[in-house]
């Protein structure tokens, strides 16, 4: 069960009952944020993390909106059933009943939420996952990447080149160096030390970075976020990226050539049984 009910602006209603403004400058614009999160069993994975960015965000683009999101979501994800979901929020602008590019205090903004199943590949295992393949391709993102902001027209049309050359992700590159995935965080492993692209305008704040970070500091896992060229790929020992929805996903092959020897590595596999043990800790409320 999932999406029998979604939110929009204060309600609980069937999708076919929810419906918003032609003027709104979300569908306009994209002038609105988002937050994917996934619920596990019922309980949020790192909401307060998804949270603290979604304020990020609104603060960025300077949308007042102020709701108890935790309340809401929760109440959502009881009223599809609970289990396994991933959470979609949007935050648009609101409408001013017309076309316009610029915007004042008096709009209203619109909230919605909905849920989509999702795999739980903690409760699952290692072996279940098949890891990824990807491409290598011109990062064409604005310069304001830490923003989590519905625009995502260079994502789409990157991800989809990525589909229709047979592979998963892309990962993309600015300036001579890597940034990040169109969904997802970026991660190469040389001789047990993790690197990734360190936190800037450039790329997404991803919760699940924050998180591979934590569990790498906590476990004496050295890790460095730094600069990485495209060029660094071919020699790393492991490949991963990272999102809320998939976790830590080990990269197999890039543009077609294995990562190593083709096989998901033992620092990713180290990793994903931290990940395990986070969840469980999670569920038991041991962990935030
Ligand atoms: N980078 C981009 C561009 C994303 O869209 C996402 C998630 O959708 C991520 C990174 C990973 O962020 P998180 O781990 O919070 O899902």
């Amino acid at each position: 069960m999932s999406n029998e009910v979604v939110y929009l602006n204060g309600q609980f209603v069937a999708p076919d009952q929810a419906q918003v403004s032609v003027f709104d400058r979300g569908f306009l614009f994209a002038d609105s944020v988002y937050e994917v999160i996934p619920y596990y069993r019922g309980v949020g994975f790192r909401l307060q993390q998804h949270l603290d960015r979604l304020a990020y965000s609104l603060r960025a683009v300077r949308i007042e909106a102020v709701e108890d999101w935790a309340a809401i979501l929760d109440e959502l994800v009881q009223r599809n059933g609970g289990g396994n979901l991933s959470v979609y929020l949007q935050v648009s602008r609101g409408s001013a009943g017309y076309r316009t590019h610029t915007y004042d205090d008096s709009m209203q903004p619109t909230v919605f939420a909905c849920t989509s199943p999702i795999r739980d590949i903690y409760g699952e295992g290692a072996e279940q996952i098949s890891g990824y393949n990807v491409i290598v391709t011109a990062d064409l993102r604005w310069h304001r990447c830490d923003i989590k902001s519905t625009g995502l027209l260079p994502n789409i049309l990157v991800l989809q080149q990525a589909r229709e050359a047979g592979a998963d992700e892309a990962l993309l590159v600015r300036d001579g160096l890597l940034s990040e995935g169109t969904s997802s965080n970026l991660y190469l492993v040389r001789q047990g030390v993790i690197y990734t692209p360190k936190r800037s305008s450039e790329i997404l704040g991803g919760t699940t970075r924050e998180l591979i970070l934590e569990l790498a500091a906590e476990e004496g896992i050295p890790y460095q976020e730094v600069d990485i060229r495209p060029e660094e790929l071919a020699t790393a020992d492991e490949v991963w990226v990272s999102s809320s929805t998939r976790g830590v996903m080990p990269v197999l092959t890039i543009d077609g050539e294995p990562v190593a020897d083709g096989q998901k590595g033992p620092l990713w596999q180290r990793m994903f049984a931290l990940f395990t043990r986070f969840q469980h800790r999670l569920m038991t409320g041991e962990a935030q």
